[in-house]
């Protein structure tokens, strides 16, 4: 299977270059061109390697880079224009495998993402949380029941990833929603409700297990059946 790469950069004219010889190289190449836009892309998961250009709109790309290391171990290969040793430190500091500084050779460039797709962490390391028959795959964005893949939704995934982080722990529909939607969301607490539901029809009730338990009057709670 080919190895799918992120190109986060606004210069469409090189984004569309790089895409072309990545292309030709076989690689599969997805494109966003604004720093928002590729967190989003970035944290959906799928991508072996990413290449983040660091002056985007909307989001920089140390920030994006930020962000996405709170969740992601995804390599992520610095595109620059500012060859200063800031850059760089920075840069590495908050997680970035490598950098290269534009204008850069393709072939230089080529080379950095093989040797960055060499050092990936083999896939027993990658994050696993589990639940009985339940495993999720952070890294990989994958979740089983019985070794059925289950597919769900950006939001449903977080909510369990969620719960799955607190395991056996209560949580309260405040907490969830803090931790899943942001303390910004302006909806209601419902939702938390909603979003269960989903999750409970895909797992609990597809599967015949029960590992998802509502504790009246408190919240919810993920551990196996006793
Ligand atoms: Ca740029």
């Amino acid at each position: 299977m080919a190895e799918k790469i992120l190109l986060v950069e606004d210069e469409e004219k090189l984004a569309r270059m790089v895409e072309l010889e990545l292309r030709y190289e076989g690689y599969e190449v997805d494109k966003a061109f604004d720093g928002r836009s590729g967190l989003d892309r970035a944290l959906s998961g799928g991508y072996d390697l990413i290449l983040l250009d660091i002056m985007l709109p909307a989001l920089s790309g140390m920030e994006v880079l930020r962000r996405l290391r709170r969740e992601s171990q995804t390599p992520v290969i610095m595109l620059t224009a500012r060859d200063t040793v800031v850059d760089k430190v920075a840069g590495l500091d908050s997680g970035a495998d490598d950098y290269i500084t534009k204008p850069f050779a393709i072939e230089e460039l080529l080379a950095r993402i093989r040797a960055a797709l060499r050092k990936r962490p083999a896939a027993q390391e990658l994050p696993r949380l589990t639940c009985g028959p339940l495993v999720m795959d952070v890294e990989r964005h994958e979740v089983t029941v019985k070794g059925a893949e289950v597919e769900l939704t950006r939001r449903e995934f977080d909510l369990l990833r969620c719960l799955l982080e607190h395991k056996e722990k209560v949580l309260t529909r405040e907490a969830l929603l803090d931790n899943v939607w942001g303390f910004d969301f302006a909806g209601e607490t419902n939702a938390v409700d909603v979003y269960i539901r989903f999750l409970r029809s895909k797992i609990d009730e597809k599967f015949g297990v029960k590992i998802i338990h509502t504790v009246r009057g408190v919240g919810y709670v993920i551990r196996e059946e006793d």
